[in-house]
């Protein structure tokens, strides 16, 4: 589930207040590049008697493609993953100035004071720049915003320099976590997933709303074939991203998180 630290509509313990409403007993919060609302999730938890595992999902490309990397039970307050984090969010920010540069260049005068202030997380991407044009009046709306600038290919595009899915599994791996490919969909390739498992990654998000039942299956196979791990959540954004009511509807067994915890024991 994601919160205000990255692209979610409710602060952490807005989150867990939900969470409590559902009846969860364990969750994750697994914001996008940042680990900054597990402090505090943790401990609000802890009172409440709901148990939060540590996560965070990690943009990773591999062959021109953005893949999400999920780490659970990784020690969020490991020095390396800290500046990796810090490192990933400076990049970003050059990213944003040299698509504001370009945009500039086009005469369109949006500047990076007007994006970060439509900023409230950690890091700083396409759709808060897509806002700042909106409300500057240089675009229509969200959607013409990325259709005239700054969607993939557009004028004002800027790809993002990430990790390697490697670099992020053997980061998860030396806090102490365990990896997860995150909602591959039906858009990766078999052979894809096969470099993923060889870079060490421990599992596959099985369960997610953007997965039929075939999909599930077909996942659950690979898992058993490959002796990896299964996952699975809700994916909760709580609002921009209409999931309303996912929330408790897609969830595993304990006895699936019983699993990891034995791996991460016996690694
Ligand atoms: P970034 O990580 O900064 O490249 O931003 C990626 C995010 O921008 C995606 O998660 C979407 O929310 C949004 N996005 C990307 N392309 C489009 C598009 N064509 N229309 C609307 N939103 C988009
Ligand atoms: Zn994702």
């Amino acid at each position: 589930m994601h919160t205000t630290y990255s692209d979610g509509a409710c602060s952490p313990v807005e989150l867990l207040e939900r969470v409590k409403e559902a009846g969860l007993q364990v969750v994750s919060i697994t914001d996008h590049d940042s680990v900054s609302a597990l402090e505090d999730a943790i401990a609000i938890g802890r009172q409440w008697d709901i148990e939060v595992i540590p996560g965070m999902e990690l943009s990773t490309t591999l062959d021109d493609r953005e893949i999400h990397v999920l780490g659970y039970f990784m020690d969020h307050r490991n020095k390396v993953l800290l500046d990796a984090l810090a490192e990933f969010r400076e990049e970003r920010l050059r990213r944003a100035e040299r698509i504001v540069n370009k945009l500039n260049r086009m005469n369109i005068p949006l500047s990076m004071e007007s994006v970060l202030a439509n900023v409230s997380g950690d890091s700083v991407g396409r759709p808060h720049i897509a806002n700042a044009l909106v409300n500057e009046g240089h675009a229509e709306d969200y959607q013409q915003a990325f259709r005239k600038y700054i969607g993939d290919g557009k004028p004002a595009y800027e790809r993002k320099t990430s990790f390697t899915p490697e670099a992020t599994v053997r980061l998860i791996s030396e806090a102490g976590g365990l990896s997860f490919l995150a909602h591959p969909g039906k858009s990766i390739p078999e052979e894809l997933l096969l470099q993923l498992i060889k870079a060490g990654l421990d599992g596959i998000e099985v369960v997610h709303p953007a997965h039929s039942p075939e999909l599930v299956r077909y996942y659950r196979g690979i898992v058993s074939e490959y002796c990896l791990l299964e996952s699975g959540g809700s994916d909760f954004h709580g609002g921009p991203k209409n999931d309303e009511g996912l929330l408790g509807q897609f969830c595993i067994p304990i006895a699936t998180v019983d699993v990891m915890r034995h791996r991460l024991f016996s690694n």
